[in-house]
């Protein structure tokens, strides 16, 4: 377990190599959360990961509630799927054929998820998602998208509408690039607020194609959905004749192991998955019932493509990993350790005299600092983010990495131990108890 005593970080090597970075990448990185612009500070670079811990450019070592984002479910560099790997590379990384181990996750993907009958397979969350608007467009002949203000699907241009993630933590409404005709296609309704959505069904009688929401919300910060909700949609999209798509690229196969779909009772039409259904390496998905699915290329007419889409590397990684995750008590021990940290956490926060709210379901956890409770991305911005970036860098500087964003989900995996939480608790005590 980290240590629990603060030190002052040493940061000379990761300065130095985000500082060369920022002449080479833009802003220094490759994805905009990764910047610390919200937390302040210069990010932490990393050297390398295992299990649940992660060791930077100048040695220190952190808890990870991180994951990479949510992959790194079965501990990060598993030595299953290490193995698992290493065969595959003997064995050639990219056919651009068919191949049996596209088969072999298909099926763990159809047995597991309830709405999945058929799926095909992509290289991120983004793409699974575009692809999933075109197919919804095409299926029902229909334009118009309704999705949630602070929701994140991705980078396309059809989700960079109220969007949450890096969007919403950089300030930004909507990116320039993007065709205006494209966004007013997007309509936004708030979360958890069925009145909204049905006021855009009926003001656009006839004209939408689908909806897509997070079942689980972890991109304006973790927030859970009711079941009400969630049926509501449902009921909705069947009686308007609109696709209903649960992008579960976070929440897939870390919520339950059927994702939130099977957790809440709630079957959409169409599903997307990423993250951990690659486990660490880089895959999404689309699938849901067969006769939509049918019209996708070459066995109907909406085309999407992809060199290296299926490749037998990706395919292994994400084998192995849904295979760690079938075990019996994978799901409980993330429940286990997950409630665990977010009591502990705001106890701490209690007993400080912080307002501050949260919740978790299995691996992915949140918190605000504000009273909340917080139901939908509105309430969200109640919360204190000036307090969160300081407690961030306490976190650091005690030996835990969480996510750079007081708008960002946590994730914990099979790896992470109760020491490992009960450390985290210990550290954020100590943080929580000298933040004004
Ligand atoms: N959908 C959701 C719910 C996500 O959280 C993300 C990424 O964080 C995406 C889609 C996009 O996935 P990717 O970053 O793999 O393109």
């Amino acid at each position: 377990a980290a240590p629990v005593t603060a030190t002052k970080l040493n940061t000379k090597r990761s300065e130095q190599i985000f500082k060369e970075a920022q002449d080479l990448l833009p802003g220094g990185v490759n994805s905009p959360v990764r910047a610390f612009k919200s937390v302040g500070g210069q990010p932490i670079v990393f050297d390398h990961v295992k299990g649940a811990y992660c060791w930077d450019a100048d040695e220190n070592k952190y808890i990870d509630y991180v994951g990479s984002w949510g992959p790194a479910i079965v501990g990060h560099a598993n030595d299953e799927v290490n193995e698992a790997l290493k065969a595959q590379i003997e064995k050639g990384t990219s056919f651009g054929a068919p191949c049996a181990l596209e088969n072999v996750l298909a099926k763990m993907v159809i047995e597991r998820v309830p709405s999945v009958e058929m799926v095909r397979f992509v290289n991120s969350g983004t793409e699974a998602c575009l692809s999933v608007v075109r197919l919804m467009r095409a299926y029902t002949g229909r334009e118009k998208l309704i999705k949630f203000t602070g929701c994140y699907h991705g980078h396309a241009d059809q989700f960079l509408v109220q969007a949450g993630s890096g969007v919403l933590t950089l300030g930004l409404s909507d990116s320039p690039g993007v065709p205006a005709t494209t966004a007013a296609a997007t309509l936004t309704a708030k979360y958890n607020d069925l009145e909204s959505v049905k006021a855009l069904f009926e003001a656009n009688k006839g004209e939408i194609a689908g909806l897509i929401l997070e079942p689980v919300v972890g991109n304006s910060g973790f927030i859970p959905p009711t079941k009400e909700f969630l049926q509501g949609l449902r009921d909705l999209c069947t009686q308007e004749g609109a696709v209903l798509v649960f992008d579960e690229v976070m929440t897939g196969f870390r919520i339950a192991k059927g994702c939130a779909q099977e957790h809440f009772g709630v079957t959409p039409d169409l599903t997307t998955m990423g993250k951990v259904i690659g486990g660490g390496l880089p895959v999404g998905a689309y699938g849901g019932k067969r006769e939509i699915m049918q019209m996708v290329a070459p066995s109907g007419p909406m085309y999407q493509a992809g060199t290296l889409s299926g490749n037998p590397l990706a395919m292994v990684a994400g084998i192995k990993t849904l295979e760690i995750l079938a075990r019996p008590g994978a799901y409980e021990h993330l429940d286990k350790v997950t409630s665990r940290l977010i009591k502990g956490i705001l106890d701490a926060g209690k007993e400080a005299g912080h307002a501050m709210c949260g919740s978790s379901i299995s691996g992915m956890f949140g918190f605000f600092f504000c009273e909340g409770p917080v139901s939908s991305f509105e309430d969200a911005k109640d919360a204190d983010t000036v307090k969160f970036g300081k407690f961030h860098r306490g976190m650091l500087e005690h030996g835990v990495y969480l996510a750079p964003s007081q708008f960002e989900a946590g994730f914990t995996s099979l790896a992470h131990t109760e020491a490992d939480i009960d450390a985290t608790i210990e550290a954020a005590r100590s943080v929580l108890k000298s933040l004004e």
